[in-house]
């Protein structure tokens, strides 16, 4: 974790940005609680999971046993799992349709909590992934914001084997245009290039859990 944390500073001294407004979540979807202990120790605080199901079956344990971690969605969330998702996660990263925001406005009112989320946009217009449209970012947000969902800002999974650096700088450039400040952007193999483009939250397993089965 620190050979990560020290690149994270480097790439944001380079960005002439503060190490400090950029947030690691440590995404340790597939790895056991064992794997993820470790971590804990070592101070690592915002994990990520990319599944509900998943994550209900490993956090509640560490979260008793653990003060003060906090537990992000970065997977697609299906509405039926919305009321789940509510008491569990502590942030959303995959807000990306309509039907999802009113599936979460009612679970956070069920569970008396509003759960900060990122809009994640389709950037690389890929059938296969989630994520809104690029042209449906501003009427999401006017519906998360008439349904008292706090969006932190946006999110993105760039296309695979392609330059990531211009969907990052397309990505910054939209939540500079609807006044978010929050970019979640970066996996274990683009982090550095998302924080030179101002990612404020990368999403880091592999580099930090070893690589996945
Ligand atoms: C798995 C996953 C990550 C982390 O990917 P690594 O390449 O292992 O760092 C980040 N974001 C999302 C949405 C993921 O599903």
């Amino acid at each position: 974790m620190s050979q990560v944390r020290e690149k994270i500073a480097q790439a944001a001294k380079v960005a002439r940005r503060s190490a400090a407004d950029i947030e690691l979540i440590a995404i340790s979807k597939t790895k056991p609680a064992e794997a993820i202990a470790p971590l804990i120790a070592a101070g690592q605080r915002v994990f990520g999971e990319n599944r509900v199901q998943e994550a209900q079956a490993k956090w509640p344990a560490l979260l008793e046993a653990n003060e003060g971690l906090s537990l992000h969605l970065v997977g697609q969330l299906q509405s039926n799992k919305a009321e789940e998702a509510a008491v569990l996660f502590d942030c959303i990263h995959s807000l990306d349709r309509s039907s999802l925001v009113t599936a979460l406005a009612k679970a956070f009112d069920k569970a008396g909590r509003q759960v900060p989320c990122f809009i994640q946009v389709n950037i690389g217009d890929e059938a296969q992934k989630g994520g809104c449209a690029i042209a449906d970012v501003p009427g999401l947000l006017a519906e998360a914001s008439k349904a008292d969902i706090p969006v932190l800002g946006l999110m993105c999974v760039p296309p695979v084997g392609v330059e990531p650096a211009p969907y990052f700088a397309l990505l910054a450039k939209m939540a500079a245009d609807n006044g978010l400040a929050g970019l979640s952007m970066g996996m274990s193999g683009d982090f550095e290039t998302a924080i030179m483009l101002g990612a404020t939250h990368v999403r880091i397993g592999s580099a930090l859990f070893g690589e996945r089965a």
